[in-house]
Formats: C-alpha cells, structure tokens, sequence
C-alpha cells in the first residue's frame, strides 16, 4: 500500500493517521465493467471525492488534534467546525447542481470519479481502471466509443498530469469534446501557487460537470 511506503520515509516520531479507516469506501468490485483490473486491495481510493468523507476526515483531524494538543481544544473545535459548514455548503451545491441534469454518465479516462458519481447520483463510466498509468485496450475504447454515440455523451474528461491521448481520440472519434477534472491526486505548480483549495477546485470541477451533462 502506497500509505505505508510513505510511512516510512517520515521520521518515527510522526503520528500517522490512516484515514481509510474512518472514512466510508467503496468496494472497486462490480463497477463499470470496463476495467481490466485494479490494484488497490479491494478498495477504491479516490474516498475524498464524496464530501461525507472530507467531513469526516476534518473530525478525525480535530480529534486526533485535540489529543496531542489538549490546551488548543476549543480553537480546533470552532475551526473544524467552520470548514465542516463549508463542506456542508459545497454538498449541497453539488446536490441542487447536478440534480437536473440531461445526460447522467459521467465518462472519464480512469476510473477516479465514483465517489463523486455516487452521492450525487451518477453513473461514471472509465476507460481504464483505478490507476491513472494502465493503457486501454482498443476493444475497451470501442466500447466507450459506441457508449457515448449512444448516450449523446456531449463531455469526455480526463485527468490533469495524465496523457489525454486517449480522451482525446475518443471525443474525436465519438463527436464530443474532451475536458479535464481534478481528481485532487495531485495538485500543479500553478494550483498551488494560485493557493487553489479543495473547495475551489471541487466548485471548479461542479461547474465543469453541469456544463457537460447539461444540468439545468
Ligand atoms: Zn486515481
């Protein structure tokens, strides 16, 4: 597990805290039908992408907080509670926003967005699987190919610091357009720089996605 090779290139006295254990997942099992495989031991990892689980996590944070630094208790309190409306903010502007759109599949490169298809009721459908480096088959991108003519899927999205070759010859092969979607695995230079935040790149990534689906 990538966790645990992290681990061990901290110094032993850093408190680690495994969030996977808190947070709820979602099994990799049974998803699109269009990944070969995937190595992520059963689980997908992309758990931030469901809101619930960032509200969680900022509990589990101030909690653990707390712990090492009882005497700070009430500020990590008040701020975890600040972020925590924030998040409940973000929610439900995602439910009102993707709640009336015309095309429901959201079709991306790899399978990274099933998080955030779940809890708004989506369907996501991927090319590749849970890992961004594996290279489809040509069978595979047929069927993405023939599913997006079918769907009149207007919106393929791929991720920033991944090729985009193959979101690229789909959209050109199925008539739609291709646009990028942060996964939030990584962030730029520049996303840093600009101090770009979950918040604002999930709201970027919910302006994306009613444009694409065309929510009304
Ligand atoms: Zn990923």
């Amino acid at each position: 597990m990538w966790g645990e090779s992290l681990k061990n290139t901290l110094p032993a006295t850093t408190e680690v805290l495994d969030m996977s254990a808190h947070v709820r997942l979602i099994k990799s099992e049974g998803g699109d039908g269009m990944d070969a495989e995937d190595h992520h031991g059963g689980y997908d990892p992309h758990y931030w992408l469901d809101i619930d689980n960032m509200i969680i996590m900022t509990k589990v944070v101030k909690e653990e907080l707390s712990r090492l630094f009882p005497e700070k208790a009430a500020a990590f309190e008040t701020s975890a509670q600040a972020y925590i409306g924030r998040l409940e903010k973000l929610k439900s502007d995602y439910h009102t926003g993707l709640k009336g759109c015309k095309n429901r599949i959201l079709v991306s490169n790899h399978r990274a967005f099933g998080y955030l298809a779940q809890a708004n009721g989506l369907e996501a459908v991927s090319v590749i699987g849970l890992s961004s480096d594996e290279q489809p088959s040509a069978k595979v991108i047929g069927k993405v190919i023939a599913l997006v003519k079918e769907h009149g899927i207007k919106t393929i999205f791929f991720e920033e610091f991944i090729n985009d070759n193959v979101a690229q010859t789909i959209a050109r092969e199925s008539g739609a357009r291709s646009e990028s979607l942060q996964p939030l695995e990584n962030i730029s230079e520049d996303e840093l720089k600009s101090h770009q935040t979950y918040e604002s790149i999930m709201r970027e990534n919910l302006a994306k996605l009613t444009e694409a689906m065309e929510c009304r």
